[in-house]
């Protein structure tokens, strides 16, 4: 059986990689150039995709590269209240852990054999057991796989369904080297995430491993043409950061530091989803993991679930390793339950940030009674 991977994001690894463990050959198709062509983002953090990692044969692994520190969690209100500071014992077990993205990718890349991701092959369209590749080449499946992400390629073979904008937009910026070059606001974001909800808005700090703090400024109840009427000069940085400043109005001059902290890397980020609950009747031929089958607002649920997809998705198909339709089914059923039930959930959370007392509410939340 010819199983054609499309995308080698951690999905399509997690897969690629349990199929390896239970000796199942597959081919990993990749649009980017090699690892190194993109950078992976900031961290994650990784708790039900913990299972992926073990039937991967990778728990250990994924421990050695994992930052219990990063469960750390600070939270405040616009006007400098801080609502709630947890800080993860040294001796606490890693039910949260922050990873980076980019080691846990190289985690599953360096995993596999030599040729399984083949670097390069950026999917044009596929039909009846064929894949058509941008640069003219071709190859041939039995069972094909999109784990090609937001703006599938593959998904269309399944569904009509593709992913609207959530009326969500964030503007990522960053401070390089934050322990030398910003001790006290280092010390202000702590070793983990620092939250800012309210207004309609939210400012998210994160602590990476190479010492950067990244930080993601979300405008909610905004539109698609957001970027283009924010006044925003995304090709002026200095003067995009004293814009942002102005945005954030009314909110506490240590918030505000934080952004004029920032270096020249500003990124602007369109929020979109799928539809919560998304189905679609099964084909024998092909099937969707991760994001190419339930893209949900960025609220710590995503990668996990694409993990997770992958790896049972691997399972099933090593249970009948002669009968993949019924594996494809089996995977799926459960899979749409899983997801479902995660959009939901993540869909809750997106409706407490949009709250003008969103961080009363996200405490709420955390601390429920
Ligand atoms: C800012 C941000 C923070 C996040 N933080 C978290 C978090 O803390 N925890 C969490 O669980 N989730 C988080 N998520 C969500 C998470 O990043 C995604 O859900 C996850 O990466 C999905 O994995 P994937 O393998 O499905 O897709 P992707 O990681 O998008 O990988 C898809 C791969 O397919 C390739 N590809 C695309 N098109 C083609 C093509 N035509 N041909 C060949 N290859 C193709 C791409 O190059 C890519 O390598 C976050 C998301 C964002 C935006």
């Amino acid at each position: 059986m010819r199983i054609a991977i499309v995308g080698a994001g951690l999905g399509g690894l997690a897969l690629a990689r349990v199929l390896h463990v239970h000796g199942i050959e597959s081919v990993v198709y990749e649009r980017e150039a090699s690892r190194h062509a993109r950078g992976q983002g900031g961290m994650l953090d990784i708790h039900s995709g913990q299972r992926a990692l073990r039937e991967a044969g990778l728990i250990d692994r994924f421990f050695a590269i994992a930052r219990g520190e990063g469960q750390d969690m600070r939270l405040l209100e616009p006007d400098g209240t801080l609502l709630l500071q947890e800080d993860t014992p040294d001796d606490a077990p890693l039910a949260r852990p922050e990873v980076d993205r980019a080691d846990l990718r190289d985690l599953l890349l360096d995993s596999l054999p030599d040729g399984v991701v083949r670097w390069g092959h950026a999917l044009g369209s596929a039909a009846d057991g064929v894949l058509r590749f941008a640069d003219g080449g071709s190859a041939t499946y039995d069972l094909l796989v999109g784990a090609d992400g937001a703006q599938s390629r593959v998904r269309p073979l399944l569904t009509d369904a593709r992913p609207t904008h959530l009326g969500q937009n964030v503007v990522e910026i960053g401070i390089p080297d934050i322990d030398r070059t910003h001790p006290d606001l280092a010390a202000m974001v702590g070793r983990g995430n620092y939250w800012v909800l309210g207004d309609g808005l939210s400012l998210g700090a994160q602590r990476n491993g190479d010492g950067r703090v990244r930080i993601g400024l979300s405008f909610y109840r905004t539109g698609e043409d957001w970027f283009a009427t924010s006044g925003i000069p995304f090709d002026d940085p200095a003067a995009a950061r004293a814009r942002l400043i102005d945005l954030l109005d009314g909110w506490h001059p240590r918030f505000t530091a934080l952004v004029a902290a920032c270096d020249d890397t500003i990124v602007p980020r369109a929020i979109t989803t799928l539809p919560v609950g998304l189905t679609w009747p099964a084909r024998p031929d092909v099937t969707l993991v991760g994001d190419a089958a339930h893209l949900m607002p960025p609220v710590g649920e995503g990668a996990n679930m694409a993990l997770l997809d992958g790896a049972l998705l691997g399972l099933a198909l090593a249970a009948h390793p002669d009968d993949h339709p019924t594996a494809v089914r089996e995977y799926e059923r459960e899979m749409f339950e899983r997801a479902g039930a995660a959009a939901r959930m993540s869909a809750q959370i997106q409706e407490l940030l949009v709250a003008p007392d969103a961080a009363r509410r996200m405490l709420a939340f955390f601390q429920p009674g």
